[in-house]
């Protein structure tokens, strides 16, 4: 009989199935050898059933992939979320605003999620500020003290979300609260590798106890974007895309053109300033 599923994990040309409650141990078959496809973790894939009893399969057939990331292995991913922290340790705004520019080149808009807010002193951050403005969508939480989670479980009920963000952000914290349970270990990471804890993880899907699934992926220390083009770049700044195309020249690369739409718009404090030179800095760089 045939059945369909998600895989939920791969390791040593095994991949486990996931359909309704159980987990199918299942071998992919030659056919997607030779067609050169090998199934990703977040596959929906139809399967036989080998063994009943003992949960072995055999996957048969891939269904069409909605997106395939390389970073981390997954495949059908609706959101992508960027854990980052209010206080402590302090956002890399280059580095967030690549990561920003790299998810949307594998097809997703990644959500901001601004972590211990319980320790900030004023109303609001700036990185919230910021990116809201720039036409993100960031949640305010607090791991620690569950506000904002429940905005959060909304957002991620019912999709695949890949979980990112630098080490001491409070992701394990996070992902704790939305799984009620201690699903990983928290606090310091010197702590952390002295527990011995925190360092088997592998590309996997967790259920969420309300639906859906997250993928917990290490953050990024450095990122290197050199390889996409110049011109590309403008498009992965969503607050950029009112005045594309507004611009005197063709091709402008809204640096030092005159009549340009994005210089305006930045005079006019509706482009973040900071944001703005990041985006020079990074098509500077890419200019070759
Ligand atoms: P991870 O490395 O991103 O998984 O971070 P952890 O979840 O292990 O948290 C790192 C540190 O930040 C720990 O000491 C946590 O107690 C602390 N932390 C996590 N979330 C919050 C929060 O919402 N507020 C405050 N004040 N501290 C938090
Ligand atoms: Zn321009």
């Amino acid at each position: 009989m045939d059945l369909s599923g998600v895989i939920i994990k791969g390791i040593g040309g095994y991949y486990y199935v996931k359909i309704d409650k159980d987990i199918y141990e299942c071998r992919a078959r030659g056919v997607f050898r030779n067609n050169k496809i090998t199934p990703l973790v977040g596959d929906s894939v139809d399967i036989i059933i080998i063994d009943e009893d003992k949960k072995k399969g055999n996957i048969q057939n891939i269904l069409p992939r909605k997106n395939e990331f390389i970073r981390p292995q997954v495949s059908n991913v609706d959101n992508v979320l960027i854990v980052v922290s209010a206080t402590r340790p302090q956002v890399d705004f280059m580095l967030l605003d690549k990561l920003l520019i790299l998810y949307q080149i594998e097809g997703v808009k990644p959500f901001i999620c601004v972590n211990k807010i319980d320790e900030l002193k004023n109303e609001q951050d700036n990185i919230t500020d910021v990116y809201r403005k720039s036409g993100y969508t960031v949640i305010n939480v607090s791991g620690k003290k569950g506000n904002g989670i429940s905005e959060l479980k909304e957002k991620i009920k019912d999709k695949t979300t890949v979980f990112t963000g630098q080490s001491g952000v409070g992701k394990s914290t996070i992902i704790n609260k939305l799984m009620k349970r201690n699903f990983f270990e928290t606090g310091d990471l010197s702590e952390k590798i002295s527990r011995g804890k925190n360092t088997t993880r592998h590309t996997e899907l967790v259920e969420l106890p309300d639906g859906g699934y997250i993928l917990d992926s290490p953050g990024f220390s450095s990122l290197n974007i050199d390889k996409i083009k110049c011109c590309d770049i403008e498009q992965y700044y969503p607050e950029f895309l009112p005045y594309i195309g507004g611009c005197k020249f063709v091709g402008c690369s809204h640096i030092k053109e005159i009549g340009c739409e994005i210089k305006n718009a930045l005079e006019q404090n509706k482009i973040d300033k900071e944001r703005y030179e990041r985006y020079v800095k990074i098509f500077t760089k890419n200019r070759t």
